[in-house]
């Protein structure tokens, strides 16, 4: 997706206020020698930033307006290392809000729903976000926040919530509760509006049948305002994101190249309009991949996938770039395997070979099924992996994806 004209002379504006205001970023423009951006070339020279840049800027080091101007920050976790602080201007507040009001409207959401929100207040910017869409979207916000099931279960029977907000892992334990409680009847959900952590179908499906709701995954991340910077509509093909205040690409994370539209890689967010604490071509580490044509909702704003991993989980196999996701979504099209997995890449003969353990039950032709599997994985990713199919209990359960992945090239 080539960034516009406008898009282009907001990019300008916001690269000449950095080097105006000699953060980080302006410094990196300084003694790249840049000091506008007019072609689309001259955007694509520009350098990244990373989430570590943010860091090394604490506490207010982003800050790109005056002080006066800001209205508060935000932080984002700081589990690993130094947290991030982000200023926020009104306007950047307001434009949060109305990013926000409008994920709520691609869900079908009015000023008549009554919306339970779920995630935490305070610093980061979870709960305060869908707060701010839903009180300008004008609908009835139960602000609760996390934790607490038997008052979130008291308060969505008395107060009739139509919406809830919630972690796909919150938004499932609840459901559960709802079934163990046997308060399915005196539910009123319609919908839940589910932060676009990694989460499967499978996952999906349960929440949304126990529940009896329509979903929705919300993307955003803190550096870039927060969530409700994109979502999907009923179609469910991909989130629109909104591109009036976000350029979005799509990278090959270990060229840094753009990638034609359609194919997988690194998200890199750059905000047109943000005051506070705008970014260029910020890396998120996200992978995902535009979806190319037009949604059968009519709606302009572009779309991307839903985020299917980081980039730290990619794999480069014979050259070729290789997402466990991909094989996954392969291996989920044979109902005879289990969910679990795992691939092993290693370096033979001067080659590198990719071989994939999978589990199944019932199965009397391993090999057929075997050479089955691997012809897919050759069909769209374009070389033969070795395939066994093993007994279903045999593969290690493991809570993370990247644990499935084991790299013996290296070691
Ligand atoms: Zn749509």
């Amino acid at each position: 997706m080539q960034i516009s004209e406008k898009q282009l002379s907001q990019v300008d504006h916001q690269v000449k206020r950095l080097i105006a205001a000699d953060n980080f970023y302006g410094k990196r423009l300084k003694e790249a020698g840049v000091d506008s951006v007019a072609t689309v070339e001259d955007f694509l020279n520009l350098p990244f930033s990373e989430k570590q840049d943010l860091r090394e800027a604490y506490p207010l080091g982003l800050m790109t307006c005056s002080e006066d101007e800001v209205v508060r920050i935000h932080s984002s976790s700081g589990t690993t290392g130094m947290p991030v602080i982000i200023p926020y201007t009104a306007k950047d507040v307001d434009d949060w809000g109305e990013m926000f009001k409008r994920c709520y409207e691609y869900a079908g959401i009015t000023s008549r729903d009554r919306i339970q929100i779920t995630p935490g207040y305070g610093l980061w910017t979870a709960g305060i976000g869908f707060q701010n869409g839903c009180e300008k979207l004008g609908a009835m916000a139960i602000p609760m926040g996390p934790g607490n099931t038997d008052k979130q279960l008291q308060m969505m029977m008395d107060l009739k919530s139509t919406v809830i907000c919630a972690t796909s892992s919150y938004a499932l334990l609840l459901a559960e509760e709802i079934e163990k409680r046997g308060i399915r009847n005196k539910i009123h959900l319609k919908k839940g509006v589910i932060g676009s952590e990694r989460w499967g179908e499978k996952m999906r499906k349960r929440i949304s049948s126990e529940l009896g709701i329509e979903l929705y995954d919300i993307y955003g991340l803190t550096e870039i305002y927060g969530p409700g910077i994109g979502i999907n509509c009923k179609y469910d093909t991909g989130m629109h994101y909104w591109d009036d205040y976000l350029y979005l690409e799509i990278i090959d994370p270990a060229t840094g190249k753009n990638v034609p539209d359609g194919e997988w890689g690194e998200i890199v967010i750059t905000t047109l309009v943000k005051e506070g604490a705008p970014l260029i071509r910020f890396r998120t580490h996200d992978l995902s991949r535009i979806i190319p044509g037009e949604c059968p909702c009519g709606s302009h704003h572009p779309r991307i996938d839903v985020i299917s991993g980081r980039s730290d989980d990619m794999m480069k196999i014979k050259g070729v770039n290789v997402f466990p996701k991909q094989i996954e979504e392969i291996l989920g099209t044979f109902p005879e395997l289990s969910s679990e997995y795992q691939i092993r890449i290693s370096h033979l003969d001067g080659k590198d070979t990719m071989r994939i353990y999978v589990e199944a039950s019932g199965v009397n032709d391993f090999k057929s099924l075997q050479q089955r599997v691997a012809a897919a994985v050759k069909s769209r990713i374009g070389f033969t992996p070795i395939v066994y199919v093993v007994e279903l209990g045999f593969l290690p359960r493991s809570e993370k994806k990247s644990k499935r992945v084991i790299d013996e090239r290296f070691q």
